[in-house]
């Protein structure tokens, strides 16, 4: 029997708060590829698995959070959801507004928005305003809202956002068989590793269902959590909040992480810590990606890839263990990163006559 993959609330109903009367509001989000990275592993020695979030319905993985945050709007009666964005949360709340017939207001920080993100915003009918000022600046006027005015806030500072993030990890154990030695993400407002620490300590112990009774632990262990943030935003690294961000990778452009001590929990009960990784190594890791892997990915996707490949420079990643790295949304998002040249020049495609002898010598190729 052919069988479709649900959405993530319909695959893991027994363990999100929803029962059998809530509408559900889906794209289908979750159910993403766990790929073998042959070139880092040969390079590590570990086995490293990519999980490729890219692959969810708006292209990152948002839309995990976003459909447990609309379908909470949707049972509190909300006509209107808002949330900050860097960019990707935008696309994936008006595409899930869209689905549950809700209005979407979006908040984008002034300059360095992907133009794939603001299209898919655009495309899904969201009142999309540029506020003069970061994203912090963004998210505060949005809980505002959130608190003073009829609209249902969708940032991850909304449990349900995290509730749905915590099914990544869950598809990593049901797809590995266990829990990984080690779990790599990149870290910008700090949900997405908050919510995987959760899920994965979620799936190790005994699990107390709201709507079907204690289930079973499903792996006997939790993996480290490895975080990295890029260098000119990283506030877990300082310390402290960072006032300016500032980095090409834009979806981890934050200064004052919402999660912050989610991630701060998760890294110190997993044993892991939180680095930073530079715009330069985000870029070369962006690049192996795609060269050397054949996934692509936006910059900011790769900072967990980087912070591996730096690691490994330092001598600090074990070999002969089950490595995840989460690769946070699609080259697709950006793509003008992937036309520059390690020197910052733009590719141009070569120019060629009409005729197959000329393309044949272009391409090296001789007559068989
Ligand atoms: C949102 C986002 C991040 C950062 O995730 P947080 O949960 O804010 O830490 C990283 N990469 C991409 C592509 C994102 O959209």
């Amino acid at each position: 029997m052919a069988h479709q993959w649900r959405g993530v609330i319909r695959e893991y109903a027994d363990r999100l708060p929803v029962t059998e009367s809530t509408k559900v509001i889906t794209l289908g989000e979750g159910g993403t590829p766990l790929v073998h990275a042959q070139k880092l592993s040969e390079l590590t020695g570990s086995t490293v698995y990519l999980k490729v979030e890219g692959m969810n319905p708006t292209g990152s993985f948002k839309d995990r959070g976003m459909t447990m945050a609309m379908t909470a709007a949707v049972a509190s009666g909300a006509k209107a959801v808002v949330c900050a964005s860097t960019g990707n949360t935008s696309a994936s709340a008006a595409a899930y507004a869209t689905a549950a017939g809700l209005q979407c207001a979006v908040l984008v920080p002034e300059g360095k928005i992907s133009m794939g993100k603001l299209s898919q915003a655009i495309a899904h009918g969201a009142t999309l305003l540029q506020v003069d000022g970061n994203f912090d600046n963004c998210l505060d006027i949005a809980r505002k809202l959130g608190e003073s005015y009829p609209v249902f806030l969708v940032n991850s500072v909304n449990p349900a956002r995290i509730q749905g993030q915590k099914t990544g990890a869950f598809e990593v154990v049901d797809a590995l068989g266990d829990a990984p030695d080690i779990h790599v993400l990149p870290v910008g407002n700090a949900g997405n590793i908050t919510a995987y620490w959760k899920g994965y300590k979620e799936y190790s112990a005994p699990f107390e269902s709201e709507t079907a009774g204690t289930l079973p632990a499903v792996s006997t262990r939790t993996p480290q959590m490895w975080g990295f943030q890029a260098a000119g935003a990283a506030p877990f690294v300082a310390g402290h909040p960072i006032t300016e961000p500032d980095t090409i990778a834009t979806a981890i452009r934050i200064g004052n992480p919402a999660s912050w001590d989610g991630a701060i929990a998760a890294r110190d009960e997993s044993g892991g810590f939180i680095d930073a990784v530079t715009d330069d190594e985000i870029l070369a890791a962006h690049r192996w990606l795609s060269a050397k892997e054949g996934v692509f990915v936006e910059p900011g996707s790769a900072a967990g890839v980087a912070g591996l490949i730096k690691k490994h420079a330092a001598g600090q990643v074990p070999t002969g263990k089950i490595i995840v790295i989460t690769v946070t949304g699609h080259g697709l998002k950006d793509p003008q990163w992937a036309l520059r040249t390690e020197d910052g020049s733009e590719v141009q495609p070569v120019k060629v006559s009409n005729d197959v002898v000329t393309v044949a010598a272009e391409l090296g190729l001789e007559e068989k």
